[in-house]
């Protein structure tokens, strides 16, 4: 018989820890994680976040500077939302919107929402994840095309490199080599072309001529599958989990040109990039476009609770209206009560606080300043790409040549970051930063000296001779 561990929040001493850990090792399966490999150290116990900060069992206090995975916008601790949730909860804290029911929060965050996007996003269907919201985004495009009359409009095309989420559409139609190879046979349909990847791939272009022509790979694509075959194109404005890979300023516009060209539905990924995450509400303003369609997630209640959304543009959002039939799919918690409550309260934050404002003209663009100032002339610093509050970092092993490492340099990197009090990422050879929007200068300051020290110590351990 195994002891059952209490559900607690206050973790009081090692002892305790260690039973979590030994708990965890015995029945919770991690995503995306090697679990020998996780058993053999035993996981990190969180026990408590405030602001940037997170806090683990053994007492470190580290700077979160992935905003947990992208999303935790606001930080933690915000009281506003908390007091969102609970008092919805009391109220009505469960019903559904599937048999002509609806409920104030989820049309006051609906109307927020179709308020917040560009265009004519004035629609908006609700679901739990980015995943379902990409799967809803590729049943919604298809089933637009029937109803047009144009059944045979099936295709979909998207980017080596891209991450759209995990279950088997949103695996399907990213670009992860080994998400593919795991969950083969994949959804049929998708075609890919290659990413904007200017400083990896780009051998002595200029970035405009580059965007230019990765875009371009588009239009062959469309030419060799036949653009009438395709129903829809798909993209990140900045690629997320692909390591933060900022297209050149040339490459949506061109993009945006072909789909219109060929009449091809544009579907802007914002799962990471919207609620301000650029400087903007949403990435495909910045980058200059106009998406027919977009999904959101993480930032859109700053991860406090699972909530996502897909905003739709009069054109398939009248179509799919006047067929006068059911669109047949939906979630149990499509537009969850709590969590649209939460949102809705997210959303007012960040536009009463003028949030978005300030990442724009203050704390994205010193931020942006000090990794550069700091960093870009590290040995181990081939790059440094991002703009607002997200960044990438190409680690090289030569800097003349572009050289990347054979072994794996991120993981090394991401370990010493941690050992040094810093949360960040690992995307193979880049290393990537995605705090709270709510981060201030300090703590912009202390972020970025912690990860030249977690540089230094990478170096020293890759042979190089370390500055510090
Ligand atoms: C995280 C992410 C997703 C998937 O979101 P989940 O909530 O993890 O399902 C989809 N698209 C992009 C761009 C993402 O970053």
């Amino acid at each position: 018989m195994e002891t059952v561990m209490p559900y607690t929040t206050k973790i009081p001493n090692t002892e305790t820890h260690n039973a979590v850990r030994d708990t965890d090792a015995r029945h919770h399966l991690h995503p995306f994680t090697d679990t020998q490999a996780l058993n053999r150290k035993g996981a990190r116990v969180i026990t408590r976040a405030e602001g940037v900060h997170v806090w683990d069992s053994d007492g470190n206090q580290l700077i979160d500077g992935m905003a947990g995975l992208w999303c935790v916008n606001l930080g933690y601790g915000r009281q506003e939302l908390i007091n969102a949730a609970h008092e919805q909860m009391q109220v009505l804290p469960y019903y559904n919107t599937f048999f002509q029911s609806t409920h104030s929060p989820v049309t006051s965050l609906a109307q927020a929402i179709a308020d917040i996007t560009p265009g004519d996003l004035n629609r908006i269907f609700f679901a739990n994840s980015g995943s379902e919201a990409i799967d809803t985004i590729i049943r919604m495009v298809r089933h637009y095309w029937t109803l047009k009359g144009k059944p045979y409009r099936k295709l979909l095309i998207a980017r080596e490199n891209a991450y759209h989420g995990s279950t088997l559409g949103g695996a399907s139609l990213g670009g992860m080599p080994h998400m593919h190879g795991q969950c083969a046979p994949l959804l049929p349909g998708i075609h890919c072309i290659r990413q904007p990847y200017w400083y990896g791939e780009a051998d002595g272009l200029s970035e405009d001529e580059f965007g230019l022509i990765r875009a371009r790979e588009l239009e062959e694509k469309l030419l060799e599958v036949g653009p009438d075959n395709v129903a829809a194109f798909v993209g990140e404005p900045i690629q997320g989990a692909g390591g933060v890979i900022v297209p050149p300023r040339t490459y949506w516009p061109e993009i945006q040109r072909i789909c219109r060209k060929y009449d091809v539905l544009l579907v802007a990924d914002e799962v990471i990039c919207g609620f301000g995450r650029t400087g903007q509400w949403f990435g495909s303003q910045t980058f200059d476009f106009q998406p027919d369609i977009m999904s959101m997630a993480k930032g859109l209640s700053s991860g406090y609770m699972p909530i996502s959304a897909v905003a739709v543009g009069d054109r398939i959002a009248d179509t799919l209206i006047e067929s006068g039939d059911d669109f047949s799919h939906g979630f149990t918690y499509s537009g969850h009560p709590v969590a649209a409550a939460v949102a809705l309260e997210n959303i007012r934050i960040l536009q009463d606080e003028r949030i978005i404002e300030s990442v724009a003209s203050d704390i994205g663009p010193y931020f942006q300043a000090r990794l550069r100032d700091t960093l870009s002339e590290h040995p181990l610093c081939g790059h440094i790409e991002g703009t607002g509050l997200i960044a990438g970092l190409a680690l090289v092993k030569d800097r003349k040549t572009r050289t990347f490492f054979d072994e794996d340099v991120g993981t090394l990197c991401r370990d010493e970051c941690t050992n040094n009090g810093l949360i960040a990422r690992a995307c193979g050879n880049r290393m990537v930063l995605s705090p709270p929007l709510v981060i201030s200068r300090t703590e912009v300051d202390e972020m970025v000296d912690r990860l030249r020290v977690a540089l230094d110590r990478t170096y020293a351990r890759v042979g190089g001779i370390s500055a510090a």
